[in-house]
């Protein structure tokens, strides 16, 4: 994928988050504090506004722009979470023109890492890496086994998505779910959804 597929990702992300924007919102409603559909639809739309106003000069630097602009744009845990995730995301690539499906894998690990540099969660504890790290790891696997493009991404798709639904299960012990205990079980956890639906916009996008 060049900078250019990579920008249409991105604009794929914006969209799948702000037709979600009321759903994530009502999920973070049942056990946060309601902000998750609007926190995350304000931070990519002012994500386009940025790479309008700045095109980004490589596929890191892409990353890298969309990072800043998410922590500092979006208010909540998961500005900063997301932000540093993206920002290590691009931090993992050179000056290369092309991301292939392997950089994809490696990007995602790194992107993983500062998310759980930031917020000092594992999986299991009912947050966004519960989506993150099993599909990574099912993409990972599936690039091992010598699966192509098309099939990897499938694969990752699917996991994300199983993965998001596997949080209704958890009992948060992180973000301001953890403060329902085991209140919580029962309810998807909004971040891993949003988490899903960025990862289908790398598949997804037009
Ligand atoms: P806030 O909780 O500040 O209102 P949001 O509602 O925008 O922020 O985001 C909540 C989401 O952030 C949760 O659903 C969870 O997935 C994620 N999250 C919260 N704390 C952490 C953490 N320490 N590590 C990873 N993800 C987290
Ligand atoms: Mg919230």
């Amino acid at each position: 994928m060049d900078l250019e597929g990579l920008n249409r990702v991105i604009q794929q992300m914006e969209e799948n988050i702000r037709e979600n924007k009321v759903y994530l919102s009502d999920l973070d409603q049942a056990i946060g504090d309601g902000d998750h559909g609007v926190n995350m639809a304000r931070g990519f739309k002012e994500v386009l506004a940025k790479l309008e106003e700045s095109p980004a000069k490589n596929p890191a630097d892409l990353l890298k722009k969309v990072g800043m602009t998410l922590a500092m744009k979006v208010g909540g845990a998961s500005g900063p979470l997301y932000g540093t995730g993206f920002m290590r995301a691009g931090a993992a690539l050179g000056d290369q023109e092309e991301v292939s499906i392997s950089d994809l894998a490696k990007i995602l690990k790194a992107g993983i890492e500062g998310v759980q540099a930031r917020g000092k969660a594992v999986q299991g504890e009912k947050t966004m890496l519960d989506c993150l790290i099993p599909a990574q790891e099912a993409l990972e696997k599936a690039l091992e086994e010598g699966k192509d493009e098309g099939p990897a991404l499938d694969i990752l798709v699917e996991a994300a998505k199983q993965g998001a639904q596997d949080t209704k299960m958890i009992k948060a012990t992180k973000g301001r779910a953890a403060y329902l205990g085991e209140r919580s079980r029962g309810h998807l956890d909004p971040g891993a959804v949003s988490s899903a639906l960025l990862i289908q916009a790398i598949r997804d996008h037009k």
